[in-house]
């Protein structure tokens, strides 16, 4: 493995208390350790040598929950974040089709869309709205959390959906999904587009990606990884259909995945337990407001407790480790619940509304909350409207924080991107816009934000992987209490080199 001498890097600490950068130091990193660390190291013969000038090391980001394909396709897609109602994506998608039939495209070039919220829309989007814009050209537009499909008819009529008015809900759309891999020219662009995605992740520090995508664990990172050293670490969670395989296969939570490197490890066994806030189907103590009320009142529960309890309790004697989404609390009670009752190790994702006893009792289980704090920025309007009068429990990290609850942050990208920078400066200041922050009560550290994006790892030390970031500002500088320029500060971070294994994956120096 290779060697590397980064001259002259002040570490950032990341233990929550001190806020000063040490000194100047050189870190020998071999071996994909931090081999030494001190001032004015000797450079061992043969090995590289890179002067930091002072720029702020901090062990690398990681980003703990990425659904890798769909990331890397919506970077290509037409972006419909942003539009405040059915006539606003229809229009965004005309001009798009306008300027493909002038750019010589193919008359039935499959268009793509996504970032829409149409949780609170009145009236619904239709297809037949879709229709009177699009001519020959298939349609497939996605919402912003992904969990409903708005597709036109030749669309529908390609995945062999029956005509019909609706956009899809979740239990039309999920299954679905491995059709549109398939539509004409589709293929291959998403594959083409994970390089390019991985280059923009390295380019912000990151180092590794837990990815929760559908087929993490179906080979693909292998495969991608076979043609040449692979560039960021990834752990693969695995969804119930693949779970009998993976335990057959022996393969553990941390267990390395054979071919890549050491890069590619066995992540958690992931569970969707309930729905999403946009679409209404949280599944929640309280009901929705009668008027925004799907066919679910109180949102829906997609695994029975015992179903939950007994997957997860064969997963645990395998040696996974569970990843369990829970947005609303009554599908956090039933979280909670099957971990105690299977003594399993993991996160709880999402946890986005809880009580105070509920986050007590995930300290108690020693369960993580594996958060994606740029959720409460997208999600603050929706919150009012869905969940009026509980706006005080959700994204609860300071509770959890006091509480002893460790936090990984996460982007859940595509649904947010994959920027820790935004994720941290969402949780230190809850507001992206003009508005006060939002339940600032709630608000953590900068200093929290970047220990939670480390994946547990200190301040850098000898021992550690080497797995570094060095920045070109302190995100940490500022006064503490001024959380609007803590914010500004962290979306603004420039990273100039970030190394993975003690190899450099990114470098604008
Ligand atoms: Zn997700």
């Amino acid at each position: 493995m290779s060697a590397l001498l980064l001259r002259g890097g002040r570490l950032v600490p990341v233990d929550g208390r001190s806020r000063t950068p040490s000194a100047p130091v050189d870190l020998l990193l071999q071996d994909g350790r931090v081999q030494w660390l001190g001032p004015g190291l000797q450079r061992p013969r043969g090995v590289d040598e890179i002067d930091l000038e002072g720029r702020l090391v901090v062990p690398g980001l990681w980003d703990h929950h990425v659904h890798m394909t769909q990331w890397a396709a919506t970077l290509g897609r037409l972006d419909l974040s942003g539009t405040a109602s059915p006539q606003d994506v229809v229009s965004r998608v005309r001009d798009h089709v306008l300027a493909l039939a002038a750019s010589g495209a193919a008359a039935d070039t499959v268009v793509t869309g996504w970032g829409y919220r149409s949780g609170a829309w009145n009236p619904p989007p239709s297809v037949r709205s879709l229709d009177a814009v699009t001519g020959r050209h298939p349609v497939v537009l996605m919402s912003g959390d992904l969990h409903n499909g708005w597709l036109n008819s030749a669309a529908l009529d390609l995945v062999g959906v029956e005509p019909r008015d609706a956009p899809l809900d979740e239990a039309e759309w999920f299954p679905l999904w491995p059709r549109l891999a398939a539509l004409p020219g589709a293929a291959g662009q998403a594959e083409a587009g994970v390089v390019d995605a991985l280059a923009r992740a390295a380019a912000k520090g990151v180092v590794g990606i837990t990815d929760l995508e559908l087929d993490a664990a179906t080979g693909t990172w292998p495969v991608r990884y076979a043609a040449g050293p692979g560039s960021l670490r990834v752990r693969v969670g695995v969804y119930a259909d693949h779970l009998d395989r993976i335990i057959a296969e022996g393969r553990r939570t941390g267990g390395v995945w054979e071919g890549t490197g050491g890069l590619v490890t066995m992540g958690p066994f992931k569970v969707i337990t309930d729905g999403s806030l946009g679409t209404r189907t949280a599944h929640c103590c309280d009901p929705y407001p009668p008027a925004l009320q799907g066919d679910w009142p109180h949102g829906k529960q997609n695994i029975s407790p015992a179903d939950l309890t007994s997957a997860m309790d064969r997963a645990t004697s395998s040696g996974l480790d569970c990843a369990v989404h829970a947005i609303g609390d009554a599908a956090m009670d039933i979280a909670l619940d099957a971990y105690a009752a299977t003594g399993a190790h993991g996160t709880i994702e999402h946890a986005q509304l809880t009580t105070h006893a509920q986050v007590q009792r995930m300290a108690a289980l020693g369960i993580r909350a594996s958060v994606q704090p740029t959720h409460l920025l997208d999600d603050r309007d929706l919150t009012a409207a869905c969940w009026p009068g509980r706006e005080a429990r959700t994204f609860m990290f300071r509770s959890m924080l006091d509480a002893g609850v460790r936090l990984d942050l996460g982007s859940d990208a595509p649904v947010s991107p994959l920027d820790p920078w935004l994720a941290m400066a969402a949780a230190v200041h809850r507001s992206a816009d003009a508005r006060d922050p939002w339940t600032p009560e709630q608000a953590i550290t900068a200093a929290e934000a970047l220990a939670a994006s480390t994946d547990g790892w200190g301040t850098v030390a000898v021992g550690h992987p080497a797995d570094l970031a060095a920045l070109d500002a302190d995100p940490l500088a500022g006064p503490a209490d001024d959380t609007a320029a803590a914010g500004r500060r962290l979306r603004a971070m420039t990273v100039a080199l970030t190394v993975v294994q003690g190899r450099v994956v990114h470098d604008a120096r």
